[in-house]
């Protein structure tokens, strides 16, 4: 039977278009050329038996955050969220922490021992947050620019005070953090969260990563899936699969097949799969346009866009078993699930500033999950599984290090000698503020630019957000400009990929906008042209 829709790639944002299309009553098949679904959101027990790493991404306050992932009930199709003590830790080298806590309070009161004021400076931005946040939220994972309730929004964002905190998101970091609060504490909890895309925390909108990230730690946490990420995923293979859909594991989608302009079918390894409806593809805009999709199909206008289309740096992830917990010097008393690790916000700027330059950093600033802490079923008693990431050039110049007495240059070819120096750094920065962590280890593996993207052909280069969320190549200029929505310039073929508007990020947003454009193109056709 030729199935109404097919999705390419079976990442967060092509099983939630499948579920929202199957729940319009569409047949959907979804095609993943790997041999296990979920994309960037996986686990596996390959570090050391008994010890569950997440593969990829880890924490999921997007997806708590995200109304259309909350809309697909994903408890009623096994999953269950589990939390660590507390929400995220930033460790300071002189083992001082800022600690995001469940409890809003908690968090003010030991801001407010760091600096006082800031207590009260972090429960009037959590205020702000209780009357926007929510719409705020919406109107960031909807289609740019919004055509439904845009004005609406607005009003009623002005009417609750909410554009200043607009107007904040599109501050650099920096900035925002120096003007809202007087310590180190308050302002490395934002600006460790602004870390997490690659936009430098002196340049405008970088505070939306930070603030979003703050404040949905402070609302929803961090959670992860109990048992590891690839529960997440399952989930959502087990809800389409009720509503008819079907996930096609090792099947590589080649091509796109256009005829007369439209969508037609795809062509995989193993012949076509035609399609009635519409084809939505959770590949990256430069694997879709130009690849899936030749260029004589497409606008010379894009592809000289697509010329211009940047990724977002590259990143090298190490995962460890371990013994026992890390020993973190003046540990918290409520253990943090995600750990931020950078001297100051300087230390932050220069590393951020070293990659931008093409230097691999010498003090890398480390994103850190304490898996064990946040789910006590993936490891064994006692033991932790830890993995920690950092970026890197997509291009290396030189090694910041070089020349640094006792620190092994990395080159930038990422072979293993070049894995192994730059797990040793990372392991140096996190035996500086926990040391004996380094005896701990029992297991060890290295995911670099070439392992990452071997496992998920989306992740080019290492790259983790399809693309980078510098303003430029976001809003109407993601992934090109002119953009912005899931439509292509293929009549029944759209970008559902995190290369889509609003980006990186495990919301299910661009999924769902994809899953909605096509729904809605088809409902607008005259019924003689809907087949
Ligand atoms: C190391 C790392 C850590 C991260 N941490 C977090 C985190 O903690 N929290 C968070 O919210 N986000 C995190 N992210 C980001 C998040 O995982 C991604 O933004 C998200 O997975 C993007 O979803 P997607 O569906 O667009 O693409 P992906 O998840 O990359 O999925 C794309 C899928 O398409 C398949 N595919 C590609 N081409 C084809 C083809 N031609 N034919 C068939 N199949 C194809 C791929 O195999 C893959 O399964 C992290 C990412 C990485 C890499």
């Amino acid at each position: 039977m030729t199935p109404d829709a097919v999705v390419i790639g079976s990442g967060p944002n092509g099983l939630v278009a499948a579920n929202l299309l199957a729940d319009a009553g569409w047949s959907v098949v979804v095609l993943e050329e790997q041999d296990r679904p979920g994309g960037a959101v996986w686990s596996d027990e390959s570090v050391a038996p008994g010890h569950v790493h997440d593969t990829f991404s880890s924490f999921y306050p997007l997806a708590a955050g995200s109304p259309t992932v909350q809309a697909l009930h994903l408890e009623q199709h096994g999953l269950e969220w589990s939390r660590a003590p507390s929400v995220l830790g930033h460790a300071f080298p002189d083992g001082r922490w800022a600690v995001l806590h469940d409890d809003r309070n908690d968090t003010a009161s030991a801001l407010d021992a760091d600096a006082p004021g800031d207590g009260q400076a972090w429960l009037d931005l959590c205020a702000t947050w209780d009357r926007v946040g929510d719409d705020l939220v919406r109107c960031l994972l909807s289609p740019f620019p919004p055509v439904r309730g845009g004005a609406g929004m607005a009003l009623q964002l002005t009417r609750a005070g909410g554009l200043g905190l607009v107007r904040e998101l599109l501050m650099p970091a920096r900035s925002l953090t120096e003007h809202r609060f007087r310590g180190e504490g308050a302002r490395m909890l934002v600006a460790g969260n602004a870390g997490h895309a690659d936009i430098p925390l002196e340049s405008p909108g970088s505070a939306v990563m930070g603030l979003l990230l703050a404040m949905l730690g402070q609302t929803v946490g961090f959670p992860v899936p109990r048992g590891g990420a690839a529960a997440l995923s399952g989930a959502m293979v087990r809800r389409l699969e009720s509503l008819g859909g079907e996930v096609r594991l090792g099947e590589r989608v080649t091509e796109v097949c256009v005829r007369s302009g439209r969508a037609v079918a795809v062509r995989t390894s193993s012949g076509e799969v035609p399609v009635r409806r519409a084809v939505l593809a959770d590949v990256s805009a430069p694997a879709l346009f130009g690849g899936l999709v030749g260029w004589d199909a497409l606008p010379t206008k894009l592809r000289d866009r697509m010329s211009r289309f940047e990724w977002d740096p590259s990143t090298v992830k190490v995962d460890w078993a371990l013994s026992s917990p890390v020993p973190w010097s003046n540990a918290p008393d409520r253990a943090p699930g995600t750990v931020h690790v950078a001297d100051s916000m300087d230390d932050m700027t220069l590393a951020g500033g070293q990659v931008s330059a093409g230097l691999v950093p010498e003090r890398p600033f480390l994103l850190v999950g304490q898996m064990g802490v946040a789910d006590h079923t993936r490891v064994p008693d006692g033991g932790e599984a830890l993995w920690a990431y950092t970026h890197v050039p997509q291009r290396v110049r030189s090694d910041a290090a070089e020349g640094r007495h006792g620190v092994r240059p990395v080159t930038g070819s990422w072979d293993e000698s070049d894995l192994e120096a730059m797990a040793e750094r990372v392991e140096q920065r996190i035996e500086s503020r926990a040391p004996g962590f380094r005896d701990r280890i029992t297991a060890r593996r290295v995911l670099g630019p070439r392992e990452l993207e071997a496992l998920d052909s989306n992740l080019v280069g290492g790259a983790v957000n399809g693309g980078t969320a510098g303003l430029h190549q976001q809003l109407v200029f993601r992934p090109v400009a002119g953009t912005g929505r899931a439509e292509t310039p293929v009549r029944g073929l759209y970008l559902a990929s995190a290369s889509a508007h609003p980006g990186g990020g495990v919301h299910g947003a661009c999924g769902a906008n994809a899953a909605r454009a096509a729904l809605w193109h088809h409902r607008a056709r005259p019924p003689w042209r809907k087949q």
